[in-house]
């Protein structure tokens, strides 16, 4: 990903705050600024056993379970890019090519699976269980009750 006219300081803000969501198991997997206010960085888990992270839609393990992956899921994502735009309104995100815009467009979902066995990324995890008020995930759910 890369995020335009930001400091680290922000990116720093809004990873602090996307941990308030998956019990502070989220991380740089690499951090490297490319410009005087431009990054390119990575969400990735601390643990794959943990909140926010990525399983694989094709590899089961014997007890019929998804194998895990030690990435950051797409709720990750969508929360972090919420946070980053809440600490820096004017940040402009890139994300495999594409711009991520506030709102919707944030939370744009895609088939990471086949045609034929279609798999969105959105549930290419353990968080998609949507709680009785509406929260997306178990672990924001509890995270943010107020
Ligand atoms: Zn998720």
């Amino acid at each position: 990903m890369k995020f335009l006219n930001c400091n680290e300081n922000e990116l720093h803000e809004a990873l602090k705050r996307t941990n308030g969501y998956f019990a502070g198991n989220i991380e740089f997997r690499e951090l490297e600024q490319t410009g005087k206010r431009s990054f390119r960085g990575t969400l990735t888990v601390k643990d794959s056993r943990g909140p926010g992270s990525r399983t694989s839609p094709f590899n089961f393990n014997p007890s019929g379970n998804p194998h895990r992956i030690k990435a950051a899921c797409w709720h990750v994502h969508g929360v972090f890019f919420d946070e980053l735009m809440a600490v820096n309104e004017d940040v402009k995100i890139r994300s495999n090519g594409t711009k991520i815009e506030g709102g919707k467009g944030n939370w744009a979902d895609r088939n990471i699976g086949s045609i034929t066995y279609p798999v969105y990324y959105s549930e290419a995890c353990d968080c998609n269980e949507k709680t009785e008020d509406g929260n997306f995930y178990k672990s924001m759910n509890k995270q943010t009750k107020k």
